[in-house]
């Protein structure tokens, strides 16, 4: 028999004694190999000894019977030979593979392991540096924030982030936490509200004959770490013992040379129950401020909200969320995931109207009229207004005159005909300055760079 041929018949006898074999004889069937069929006797190699053994005792019968099946000869046997090569082989792969799942269950096991420190730290998972968008109105904060995740307790220490409420001061504080998890596990990091720190000291300190047992545990929960992340400080209440505590939890923290990171809705001096001493304490090192980001800031969150998610926007309608939700990120949120929820419930797709029925913003902001756009373009360019109207054809007017143009059809939503009366011009050229603008964007970055600046200068970026 061919080599191919012997193959396939062995596969064929194989499955027959495998039907009729019971499962607990299965695992040594399996590894068996085929060498050779000559005469009816059927040559069979493993590198099981045990298996040999036990198949010979066991199962030889039901083997020779299941080869007559398949042969059709009445003459039939089975030799089955163990082989110390192939037994060392089947060794190595089976090491092989071992190896290979093992490394499989530790990475697993890595995973989990983060996941529950970051977990047993209190982090909320979406919390990270790679979920936050950074606009002029965070990046100090964000490189602050950063340098302590890198460096805990070498920098800035205590890390004192402050702003109005929905800014990212609990989203910034805790990718502090993830990313310390992340490069560093060995290190502890504790997440805590300022609320559910008092309210542990105060369950923890009530007296009972337990007391001082709990206390020092409630200690070693809070000092017993290499970075404390306390939330809203501010509602750190008058009570002498909290503020006592409070200090304690600073002081043992800091002479130990551990990283603290504190947010606060306001600067220490401005929190009217925190006494003196927390207050010089809170102020030793860096203070961040947070303001509301800027619209293309703004745009720039709910775009990558729309792409982390999958969700196939119309661009203005992210536009008209990020215009109208100024001052909170989380209304921001809201407000998107309220389209979102809106869209997905009537099967509609993201669109500004959509948007707009659902979100009924007042549109407050006046529409952006061409003669505003050609005066901003023209500051922009340093060039007379009057120019831009003419029909100068010196490069920088004639390049002003475009990207005015091209505003123009972008911003006040006026049909070419239109425009072209404002600029004394043929529509057709009008039409041609526009295509020329708009792909230029994409491969000139003088133009680009015009373009944005002039929409930051109208308000619309
Ligand atoms: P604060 O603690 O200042 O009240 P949060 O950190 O809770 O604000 O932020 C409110 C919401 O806005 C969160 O869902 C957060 O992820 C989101 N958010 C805030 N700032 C940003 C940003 N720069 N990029 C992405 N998401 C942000
Ligand atoms: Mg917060």
């Amino acid at each position: 028999m061919e080599n191919i041929e012997l193959k396939r018949f062995w596969e064929q006898v194989k499955e027959e004694i495998v039907a009729t074999l019971p499962a607990n004889a299965h695992p040594w069937v399996y590894p068996l190999e085929v060498s050779g069929y000559d005469k009816g006797i059927l040559t069979l190699v493993t590198g099981q000894m045990m298996g040999r053994d036990l198949l010979r005792k066991n199962h030889y019968a039901e083997m020779v019977n299941a080869l007559k099946k398949i042969s059709g000869n009445e003459n039939s046997g089975i030799n089955i030979i163990y082989d110390e090569s192939f037994a060392k082989s089947l060794k190595k792969e089976n090491e092989k593979i071992k190896k290979k799942a093992n490394e499989a269950i530790l990475k697993e096991q890595a995973m989990e392991n983060l996941s529950n420190m970051q977990s047993a730290s209190n982090l909320n998972l979406k919390y990270k540096f790679e979920n936050f968008v950074v606009g002029n109105n965070n990046k100090f904060a964000h490189s602050a924030a950063m340098a302590v995740a890198k460096n805990p307790s070498v920098k800035y220490n205590p890390l004192f982030i402050y702003g109005a409420s929905g800014l990212g001061k609990t989203h910034l504080m805790q990718a502090i936490g993830h990313y310390t998890l992340f490069n560093n596990p060995k290190l502890k990091v504790k997440y805590t509200k300022t609320e559910d720190y008092i309210n542990d000291f105060i369950s923890n300190s009530r007296n009972s004959k337990d007391t001082i047992e709990n206390m020092s545990k409630f200690n070693r929960k809070y000092t017993n770490i290499d970075i404390i992340l306390i939330d809203d400080i501010q509602f750190i209440e008058s009570k002498n013992k909290t503020m006592t505590q409070m200090q304690h939890t600073f002081d043992t923290l800091y002479n130990k040379g551990k990283q603290i990171v504190i947010t606060s809705d306001r600067l220490p001096k401005d929190i009217p129950t925190l006494t003196a001493a927390l207050c010089s304490r809170f102020e030793m090192g860096l203070m961040v401020e947070l303001t509301p980001p800027e619209v293309h800031t703004r745009y720039d969150i709910v775009k990558k909200l729309a792409t982390d998610n999958g969700l196939v926007f119309e661009d203005k309608a992210l536009m008209y969320i990020a215009k109208n939700y100024k001052n909170n990120v989380r209304e921001l949120e809201g407000a998107f995931t309220k389209v979102c929820a809106y869209a997905e419930m009537t099967e509609q797709e993201l669109t500004l109207n959509l948007a707009k029925e659902v979100l009924k913003c007042d549109e407050t902001e006046a529409e952006i009229s061409v003669d505003e756009i050609i005066k901003v373009t023209s500051e922009y360019f340093k060039i007379d207004a009057k120019e831009i109207k003419s029909s100068a054809r010196a490069q920088k007017t004639s390049e002003a005159r475009q990207i005015a143009i091209y505003l123009s059809r972008e911003l006040t939503g006026k049909g070419f005909v239109n425009i072209a009366e404002f600029f004394n011009k043929k529509h057709t050229t009008i039409m041609y300055a526009y295509e020329k603008v708009k792909k230029a964007i994409n491969t000139d970055k003088k133009i680009s760079i015009a373009v944005r600046e002039i929409k930051q200068g109208l308000k619309v970026l």
